[in-house]
């Protein structure tokens, strides 16, 4: 059976460039990098290297550019760092209602450690409103933290404009991003975004799990959470993941290399999908479609069918799809997402997310599709009484 992989938010394929980079890396180029001997020195280039890639993506300067070991190390990083080192400034921060655990978990320790919080609605797609930031911002604001894309419906968040709001309220507050989801499919250029802090991961993008980037820009105030050896200048103590991070920078670049094709590419995809499943009765689409949304993630809310049964049933025909966000699968709960966009409650454990990557293919949207087709009216008659 031919296998359909359709849950790139939660995980991608290493590309195999990258697996033998790190083969490489593994097998022969295995030195620390902070030994003085010219293993290290070899091993020092690669991370070198990996920053000037980064660097030339985001439009910064190689000094910029830290190592985390995921998406969520450089979000904790991100929100704790920035409170311990500005809280005689202020204790207020402001975030959404939709971001991932990693950052709404991280934002209630820091409730507990006498920090505040506040919470930003969306309207129904799942877009937060520039003004309604700018309205949150007070003089004691010291960090506003705002995903790119959302995991669960792939909102499309308008950045830059959030990022001017914040800073013509009051420049001393710091704007963190989580670009978990849009690194390797957004252009995104910190500076002029007015983005201070911006977080990413290595296993999104076709590299392998146990990698993350943080950006910080200059004159950032943030301290480090983790101590140790005094690595990438005392940010973050811990031997680098060099074949993690060389892997996650040949991954970006391969993405960044043929972004316009592979992003029109992707956009076709979706709504070629999206077109499909709209001629399916009872089949809604969630949040915005087209060039307002994510090119890689399509939310579907279906009648009378339990995300949970309609996953494993397009498990059986070799199909992988999520229910609501797989990061959150480990401690299910109503969906933060769902919930703040309005969805209807019979919605709530109907609703699959399909998500899509460079490797995907038309026709594996048309299985997709096709499949659905199948499966709905026969999971209906036995879901319904
Ligand atoms: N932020 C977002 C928006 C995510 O989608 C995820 C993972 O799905 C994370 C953070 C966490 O990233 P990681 O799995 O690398 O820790």
């Amino acid at each position: 059976m031919r296998e359909i992989y359709l849950d790139n938010s939660a995980t991608t394929r290493c590309f195999p460039e990258v697996v033998h980079l790190m083969d490489r890396i593994c097998l022969e180029e295995y030195g620390n990098p902070s030994s003085l001997h010219h293993k290290g020195v070899e091993a020092e280039a690669h991370l070198r290297e990996a920053k000037q890639i980064f660097a030339q993506i985001l439009r910064c300067s190689p000094e910029n550019i830290y190592f985390t070991s995921c998406g969520t190390e450089s979000d904790n990083i991100s929100l704790i760092g920035s409170a311990l080192a500005n809280q005689r400034r202020g204790k207020h921060i402001v975030t959404t209602r939709i971001e991932h655990p990693a950052i709404l978990e991280t934002a209630h320790f820091l409730q507990q450690q006498g920090f505040e919080v506040t919470y930003l609605d969306v309207d129904s797609n799942g877009i937060v409103d520039p003004q309604a930031v700018a309205d949150a911002v007070r003089p004691d604001t010291i960090l506003v933290s705002v995903m790119h894309t959302n995991n669960e419906i792939g909102a499309l968040e308008p950045i830059a404009q959030i990022g001017e709001a914040i800073k013509r309220k009051n420049p001393d507050t710091l704007f963190h991003v989580d670009a978990v989801q849009g690194f390797g499919k957004a252009v995104i250029h910190p500076r002029s975004m007015h983005i201070d802090l911006l977080s990413a991961s290595g296993h999104k993008i076709h590299a392998p799990k146990g990698v993350g980037l943080l950006y910080i820009g200059d004159g950032v105030k943030i301290r480090s959470i983790l101590f140790g050896g005094g690595q990438q200048k005392g940010m973050r103590s811990g031997t680098e993941n060099v074949a993690g991070i060389a892997g996650m920078a040949l991954a970006a670049k391969m993405l960044y290399d043929r972004f316009d094709e592979e992003m029109d590419r992707l956009y076709g995809m979706k709504e070629f999908f999206v077109s499909e499943v709209q001629t399916m009765e009872g089949v809604h689409v969630n949040g915005l479609t087209g060039r307002a949304s994510a090119p890689h993630v399509i939310s579907l809310s279906i009648d009378g069918v339990r995300a949970e049964v309609l996953l494993h049933a397009l498990e059986e025909k070799g199909i992988y799809v999520s229910s609501g966000s797989a990061c959150s699968s480990n401690r299910p709960h109503i969906s933060d997402t769902l919930l703040a966009i309005g969805t209807p409650k019979q919605y709530l454990d109907s609703t699959i997310r399909i998500s899509t990557s460079v490797m995907n293919t038309r026709e594996d949207l048309q299985a997709a599709a096709d499949a659905l087709r199948e499966l709905l009216p026969f999971l209906r008659k036995y879901t319904r009484q």
